[in-house]
């Protein structure tokens, strides 16, 4: 005969369900047994994501057709990329997220 009453989870639950989302979209479940982490402390979530950081970053004017980034070179930095700056508007480097645009000067 199966009692029900012994048929509980062996881990502890948290009442609420996590509240917080890292910039990776991870939200656990409120049923989720990885919330056990989070019993004794609360969940440490960075709110300076790094994509609204370099949103802060105003755009630079250049003056040529073709900006090389490399993120500001050395250690820090990222492989040189050639962005090409024909078309208006702002354009953002793939790796690091500087935008530049072109200075019309006609
Ligand atoms: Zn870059």
């Amino acid at each position: 005969m199966i009692d029900a009453t012994r048929t509980q989870r062996t881990y502890a639950t948290v009442d609420e369900g996590d509240t917080q989302v890292t910039h990776t979209g991870q939200v656990f479940e409120k049923d989720d047994y990885r919330l056990v982490r989070f019993l004794n402390r609360p969940k440490e979530v960075n709110k300076n994501w790094a994509i609204t950081l370099i949103d802060q970053v105003p755009p630079s004017p250049e003056k040529d057709r073709i900006v090389a980034c490399d993120g500001g070179g050395g250690p820090l930095g990222h492989p040189k990329v050639y962005i090409n700056l024909d078309k208006p508007g702002n354009h953002a480097c793939g790796y690091c997220g500087l935008r530049f645009y072109k200075e019309n000067h006609h």
